[in-house]
This record gives C-alpha cells, sequence and structure tokens, in this order.
C-alpha cells in the first residue's frame, strides 16, 4: 500500500509503541483520514504484528525513507483521552526514570485501552429483585441473617448498583449469584445514577485542621505543595474530605492516592457518605473493566473524585482541583519492576504542571519529605491533636534478654493482653513474617531447610503441611526427618503469624482470635468475612502482619504487642532505621484512636538501641531529626541521589563480566560515583545470580546527565542481550 501513497503533502505521525526501545516510530496517516492529534490511540503495524500505540507528536518529513514508511492502521480515538499535561508528565517521567515512553505510556493506559476494542460504556452494573424473590422474602420460614437473606434486603426497597453493594455488603457477588440460579435476582446495565447521595456535614474543624484548610484556600489555582504531619487519628481524613468538598464545589476534580483500598472499604464509604458524589475507583482488585470506567469517568471529566492506588497517579484530569497522597510514606507507591516510578513524586510532577495544590499526608513522613519541607520547598503544616479526646499511646519496651519467652511472647506482653481482653477491649499481635516458623532446623547436626533457588531459609507452613520460599514461591513437603543426618529432632525456629496464632490459642481458649495476613486474605471472600468481623467490637484477639498496621478503624482496640522488630534494628539498608520507626510508630497508631488510652509492648533483646531510645525520648519527630542527620553525614538520600543498575543472569560470570564492563564503558565525570559490581541484598533469587551497580551524585542534574549518556552504552555492551538488566532511579531498597 505505501507504494501507491501520494507523493505529498503526506502526514505523517510520530507513534510511541510498548516495546523496550527508547525512540517512537514513523507512521504515514494514508489520505482522507483526519489527522489524529496528540494523545490519540492507534492501531499501528509493527514489525510481524499490530500493536496499539499513542502519537506522541507529527514530523515534517519521516526518519525513514518514504518507501519504506508504514501507514497507521487505525485511529482509536477520534480526541485523546491522555491530556496535554498528562502526556508531558509521562514524557518527564520516560526521561526520568529512564524507561521507553511506549512502555510508560502502556502503564499509564488501563487495560481495556491498551487493546483497539473499543472501550467499556459508562453504564454501571445494578442488581434488583424478581417477583420470586419478592415471594421468598415473605415466606415466614426463611433463614435470616445469611448473606443471600441480606441481600434480599438489600434489594428489597428497589435496585441497587453493584459499586454500592461491594460497600454494604462485602461478598455479595456469590449470594448473587446463586439467587440468580433461583430467578430470585436479576441484573441489568444502566446509565451511571444521575441522582448521587446528598453530601452530609462534617465536624467543626478544629484551629490546626482550619490553618491547612486556609493555606490551600488562599492560592487554590496554584502549585501549593503541603507537608501534612499528623499523627494518626489526629484529623487528616477530616481535612482532605473538607478540601474535596470545596474542590467539587468548585467544579473541579480531586485525586486521591492512598496505599491500599481493598482491605479499607470502610475510607471509600467515609468518602461517598460525606462527599455525596459518585467516587472513580481505581485498584488492582478491580475487573478489567471497571477500571476502565473509572479511568474513563476521569478522563471525560465526568467523576469529579478519583481515589485509587499507585497507578491512579496516571488518571488523565481535565478539570483538575486538588491532588492528595495519603500515607505519602508507604512504600507502595513506588513500582518495583517495569517501569519504576514513585507515585508521590509524580503526584508533585503533576501538581506542579496542573498548577493546583497537592496534600501530602503522613503521621511518619518519609526523610525525602521532610527535608523538602524543612528546605522551604513545601509547607510543612501540623496536626498535633488527637482529634476527640484520644491521647496517643504509652509505649513500654519488653526487655527480652531478662525475659523468657512463652513461645514467642514474653510474660509481661501476655499479662497485658489478658488485662486488656478483661476490660472488655481487643489486642493486636504485630509480626511481620507470615507462616508458622521462619526457620525449620535440626537440633543434631544444624541442618536447616534452604531454598535451592535461593539460598534462604524457607518458611514452615504448618496448616499447609509445606516449606514454602517466600522469595520465589518454591514449595516442597515437610520432611519426615533431617535429610542430613536422619535424625528426627527437626524443630520449628522462631515464630510467625500461624504459629503465634496457635500459641494464643492455646493461651486465651475463650477468646476468639482472628489471624490477618497474606495467608488468610488471599480470596476476596476470605478476606470479605474477616473485614466484616473486625467491625464487631466484642474483646478479641487480632494476629498479623503489615496488612493490619494501616486502614481499618478498630475502636475497642487498645493494646498492640510488636513480637519481634530486631531484624529491621541491625539490617544493612540504609533506609532500615527510617522504616522500621515508621512501622513501629504506625502499628502503634492502631492503639487508642477512640476515648480509650492505647498502650505499645515492644520485645526486643536490644532495649538500649539508639533508635529505640530516640522513639521513645521524642517521637518520630526526633528520630526523623537523628535519621536526617546521618543521611547528610552520610551524604545519602534525600542529601544525595542514587540509581541501580541491577542485573540478573543464571551464568554467575555472564553477569560479572556485564557489571565490570559497564562500570568501565564510561567514566564518571565530577560528582558522580559509580560503586560496583555488588552483589544483590539477595545474591540469589528463584535460581538467578544477581548483581548491581550504584551511580552515586551529589546533584539530581549531574545524575541525570550521567544516566542520559551511559545507559545507551550499557545497553549496547555485547552481554547485555543475554541477561536481564534494569535501571532504577531513586531506588528504595539496594
Ligand atoms: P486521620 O486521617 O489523621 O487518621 P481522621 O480524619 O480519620 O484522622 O480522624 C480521626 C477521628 O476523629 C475520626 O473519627 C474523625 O471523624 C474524628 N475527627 C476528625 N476531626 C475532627 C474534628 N474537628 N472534630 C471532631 N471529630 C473529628
Ligand atoms: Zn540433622
Ligand atoms: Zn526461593
Amino acid at each position: 500500500m505505501s507504494d501507491d501513497l501520494p507523493a505529498a503533502p503526506q502526514a505523517i505521525v510520530r507513534v510511541a509503541v510498548p516495546v523496550p526501545l527508547a525512540q517512537a516510530f514513523d507512521y504515514a496517516v494514508p489520505a482522507g483520514v483526519p489527522i489524529p492529534a496528540r494523545g490519540c490511540r492507534v492501531r499501528v503495524p509493527f514489525g510481524r504484528r499490530d500493536t496499539v500505540g499513542v502519537v506522541v507528536g507529527h514530523a515534517e518529513a519521516a526518519a525513514v525513507a518514504p518507501g519504506r514508511l508504514k501507514p497507521i492502521g487505525e485511529v482509536l480515538d477520534p480526541a485523546p483521552w491522555l491530556t496535554e499535561e498528562l502526556l508531558g508528565s509521562l514524557e518527564w517521567a520516560s526521561r526520568y526514570y529512564h524507561h521507553p515512553l511506549g512502555e510508560v505510556l502502556e502503564a499509564a493506559l488501563p487495560q481495556a485501552l491498551r487493546s483497539a476494542r473499543t472501550p467499556p460504556t459508562e453504564d454501571e452494573e445494578v442488581w434488583f429483585l424478581e417477583d420470586a424473590g419478592r415471594q421468598a422474602r415473605e415466606n415466614p420460614g426463611r433463614r435470616r441473617g445469611t448473606r443471600p437473606d441480606r441481600l434480599l434486603d438489600q434489594l428489597a426497597e428497589g435496585a441497587v448498583a453493584a459499586a454500592l453493594l461491594d460497600l454494604r455488603l462485602p461478598g455479595w457477588r456469590a449470594a448473587a449469584r446463586s439467587l440468580r440460579q433461583r430467578g430470585w435476582v436479576g441484573c441489568r446495565r444502566v446509565p451511571v445514577a444521575s441522582a448521587p447521595p446528598r453530601p452530609s456535614p462534617g465536624p467543626p474543624l478544629n484551629t490546626e485542621q482550619a490553618a491547612v484548610v486556609a493555606a490551600v484556600a488562599a492560592e487554590p489555582d496554584r502549585f501549593v505543595p503541603i507537608l501534612l504531619h499528623g499523627v494518626t487519628g489526629s484529623g487528616k481524613t477530616e481535612v482532605y474530605l473538607d478540601l474535596i468538598g470545596s474542590c467539587i464545589a468548585r467544579g473541579r476534580q480531586a485525586l486521591v492516592l492512598v496505599p491500599e483500598i481493598a482491605l479499607t472499604p470502610q475510607m471509600l464509604r467515609r468518602f461517598r457518605e460525606r462527599l455525596g458524589v459518585t467516587i472513580a475507583v481505581l485498584h488492582s482488585g478491580l475487573g478489567e473493566v471497571e477500571r476502565a470506567r473509572a479511568w474513563l469517568a476521569a478522563a471525560r471529566g465526568d467523576a469529579p473524585v478519583v481515589l485509587g492506588t499507585r497507578s491512579a497517579v496516571f488518571v488523565p484530569l481535565p478539570r483538575p482541583g486538588l491532588l492528595v497522597v495519603d500515607e505519602e510514606h508507604d512504600t507502595s507507591y513506588k513500582q518495583q519492576e517495569g517501569f519504576r516510578y514513585h507515585a508521590r513524586d509524580l503526584a508533585l510532577v503533576r501538581a506542579k504542571a496542573l498548577q493546583v495544590p497537592v496534600v501530602l499526608g503522613s503521621a511518619t513522613p518519609s526523610l525525602e519529605s521532610l527535608a523538602n519541607a524543612e528546605a522551604g520547598r513545601y509547607r510543612h503544616l501540623h496536626l498535633r491533636q488527637r482529634a476527640g479526646s484520644a491521647r496517643p499511646p504509652d509505649l513500654h519496651i519488653v526487655d527480652l534478654r531478662r525475659q523468657p519467652l512463652q513461645h514467642g511472647l514474653a510474660e509481661p506482653a501476655l499479662a497485658a493482653i489478658r488485662a486488656c481482653l478483661d476490660r472488655g477491649e481487643q489486642a493486636l499481635v504485630f509480626r511481620n513474617r507470615r507462616g508458622y516458623a521462619p526457620v525449620l532446623q535440626c537440633r543434631d547436626c544444624g541442618w536447616s531447610a534452604q531454598c535451592r533457588r535461593c539460598d534462604r531459609p524457607m518458611t514452615l507452613h504448618r496448616g499447609r503441611s509445606r516449606l514454602i520460599c517466600h522469595h520465589c514461591g518454591a514449595e516442597q513437603p515437610v520432611p519426615p526427618g533431617c535429610p542430613a543426618c536422619g535424625g528426627l529432632a527437626i524443630v520449628p525456629q522462631g515464630h510467625g503469624t500461624e504459629r503465634l496464632e496457635d500459641v494464643l490459642r492455646a493461651r486465651f481458649p475463650d477468646v476468639p482470635i482472628v489471624r490477618i495476613d497474606r495467608d488468610t486474605t488471599r480470596s476476596r471472600r476470605a478476606r470479605d468475612a474477616l473485614l466484616d468481623g473486625l467491625a464487631d467490637e466484642a474483646p478479641r484477639i487480632l494476629v498479623g502482619t503489615q496488612i493490619l498496621a494501616k486502614g481499618h478503624d478498630l475502636a475497642r482496640l487498645s493494646l498492640v504487642v510488636l513480637v519481634s522488630i530486631d531484624e529491621g534494628l541491625f539490617s544493612v539498608d540504609f533506609r532500615a532505621g527510617e522504616r522500621l520507626g515508621q512501622l513501629i510508630v504506625q502499628v502503634a497508631g492502631r492503639a487508642g484512636r477512640a476515648s480509650r488510652p492505647g498502650q505499645v509492648w515492644l520485645q526486643t533483646h536490644h532495649p538500649d538501641h539508639p533508635l529505640l531510645a530516640t522513639l521513645r525520648g521524642g517521637g518520630y519527630r526526633a528520630l526523623a531529626q537523628a535519621l536526617l542527620e546521618e543521611r547528610r553525614q552520610a551524604q545519602l538520600p534525600p542529601y544525595g541521589y542514587l540509581a541501580l543498575l541491577r542485573a540478573e543472569a543464571e551464568d554467575p560470570a555472564l553477569l560479572e563480566q556485564f557489571l565490570s564492563a559497564a562500570c568501565r564503558v564510561r567514566p564518571a565525570p565530577e560528582g558522580v560515583r559509580l560503586q560496583g559490581p555488588l552483589s544483590a541484598p539477595m545474591p540469589r533469587r528463584a535460581g538467578a545470580h544477581r548483581g548491581q551497580v550504584i551511580v552515586e551524585a551529589d546533584e539530581r542534574g549531574p545524575l541525570q546527565g550521567y544516566l542520559t549518556s551511559w545507559l545507551p552504552q550499557v545497553a549496547a555492551l555485547p552481554g547485555g542481550r543475554q541477561l536481564r538488566w534494569s535501571i532504577d532511579v531513586d531506588p528504595i531498597d539496594l
């Protein structure tokens, strides 16, 4: 076809396609086809297949000979979904993170828009009662309180949207399916409800909260970055809600990023009820169609509020008004593979381009954000009091050198749990390891179960009777005896959440014990059931990992026991201290949210460790100050800048060769230093040998300059094609 294209004038578009190549590709626009604007998706031939790319520019003359210029196959969008601002921010991100633009754009688009299919419509799914269902409800013998029964009740007053059922009756889908088979309920698609619930007012703000609102109200149409530093329960969410309310009233859109939604349906409900608008929700637990619908609602400007996890930072906002990043310190904002962006940092880039305020909220701000606030780049606003009468928890340290452990828990901690339950309250036992025991060891010869592909101990999962590697997922049965000496004295070492659950059950047989970790919340149904149960305010013990550190409001929770945090005290990762301090403060913040004061018991073999002493004496602020000073002296972020070249290969010689060559291929200029080749923190994973090179610099500019010239040379190294490598700018784990 290209042969008989008219000689001139020919429209040429530059298209970014989702392939790991830095450049965009030129295509001809066939005569008669309207020239697609920047940001439009187009179907184009690429290699031997068709792919979907995004128009990123127009060219006068093609970079290839006219005869070889291929025509675009189809223009998929009459007008671009990606706004000029978003496209610009993504181009910036592609340069900053040194990741191909085509793949960056692919990450920004919802799955449904990455193919040439037509995007879903605006309809929403609505469930209603059939006549048979209505009759069934009248049957006096029906079983009350079951989920199907509650679903029938929900629908009795009229049709209800699926999104609302998600909020009101977690786990309703299974019930809906069985009721539908019986012909009791039905489902149809209707245009999105035009009459949302009415907003309900919040409490009057206190002085500190009002100051934050005033700071934004003073300059609503400018880039104003605000670090909102307030302990858990100090009323940050109330501030967001107030700001979002004003934003909606001005006819603008608010984008709110949160670390996790699936486990915090309460937050979504609170937003809906307070703001009285439909909220577009975006997280990875949604189906492809639901995600696309929310994304498109934002892109059309229909959704006044978008609430989402990391990748929601890529939502187009044609009527932008406000960005919020809740729990801005949370590591889930950093994408750890492929396009390794940081959603908080991109939120700042976008807010600046959009000229809107951006609020970063946290009880434990990242050192990066604190340094920015200190340098005057962000406004630093505080919420120092817990709202209402809630008081901060008391911190008790249990010295494990003096306390014999009762199966992972020291006597004072057990006594505190007993006392808490006796007061009619709830206790949380926190342990950042799932499974039964982190190590299975032979007492006779010292053998321990190791993952052959990772050189790390395998975790014993007793309920499933398996040894599982938490790094690569490898599984094997538990051996009946020691494979090394044949003895029978193989014993679990240490305590994971599964074992703590057993220990607590034996010690407190009269109390319900709920374990919440990745193993017990894997299926949506199990997770919903557990979350349902959390609303119960009767005395109980919760055992769990990180998952429990955030989210759910537990009004009756007044005691937190941190079982073991010692690994974090001696990690080689320079961010370990910051992470541990954040974790302790965040978990502690779960206690005493209502009027009861909370207690925190922390078990450690190192009660005199400076981190704990500082935290105990001056709280997170004092710890952050001390850690910032250490970073300043070591010229580490936020006072230095890093990039990490990671590589892995089955063949260690190949790995070594590649990384050594990468270190030599281009000398680092003044102010930039290369360190390596080094082995990775996990030198082997899933059978691959892993290594890295650290690039350090005093300033961002020279680092970027060096990467720009160095990376193409790294890519051209002969070994580069035989192994996997990647670049991580501003890495969060070294
Ligand atoms: P955070 O987001 O900082 O954890 P929240 O905004 O969730 O805090 O507030 C914690 C609790 O205090 C909530 O129950 C909230 O309704 C209540 N609260 C917040 N601000 C006020 C206020 N100004 N007056 C009364 N109650 C408030
Ligand atoms: Zn042995
Ligand atoms: Zn493994």
